[in-house]
């Protein structure tokens, strides 16, 4: 059955100009893309999207980065996307990330590797929502 998961190009790999290169990784390995944007968070949103980490010794370089920069949200669908999202882009640290993999690829550290990906459906659909309407995910179209 089809799954859905959401995925952040990062502010660093913005920077680096490598966003056609992760969207082709993506692609390639056979996710479908059902929504995406170039946008731009505060520091209260960064705070807000990644608040099951507050309190965790990164959290504020975390917020910092987060808003530092324009980041690209995408909602992917694919079998087994969550799953598979998380092993199409690797480890959190890049320097642990295996051979082929996004971070690996394109990741610069620990903070900044790259892209985000949801760890399950449900915060896949919540993260989903803080990024866009219902209206903006082409797959739900008719
Ligand atoms: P993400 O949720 O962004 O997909 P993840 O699930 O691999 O990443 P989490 O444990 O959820 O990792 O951490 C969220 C983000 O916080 C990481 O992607 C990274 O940017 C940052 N982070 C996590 N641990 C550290 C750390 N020890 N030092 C610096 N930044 C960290
Ligand atoms: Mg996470």
């Amino acid at each position: 059955m089809k799954e859905r998961t959401f995925a952040i190009i990062k502010p660093d790999a913005v920077r680096k100009n490598v966003v056609g290169e992760i969207i082709a990784a993506i692609t390639q390995a056979g996710f479908t893309v059902l929504a995406m944007k170039m946008t731009r968070i505060s520091r209260a949103q960064a705070a807000e999207f990644y608040a099951v980490h507050r309190g965790r010794g990164f959290f504020d370089e975390l917020v910092d980065f987060m808003s530092s920069g324009a980041i690209v949200p995408i909602v992917l669908e694919k079998e087994n996307a969550v799953a598979d999202y998380r092993a199409l882009i690797g480890t959190t640290d890049p320097a642990e990330a295996a051979e082929g993999t996004i971070r690996r690829m394109f990741a610069s550290s620990k903070g900044e590797n790259a892209v985000h990906g949801s760890d399950s459906v449900e915060n896949g659909k919540n993260e989903t929502a803080f990024f866009f309407a219902e209206s903006e995910i082409a797959g739900n179209r008719a």
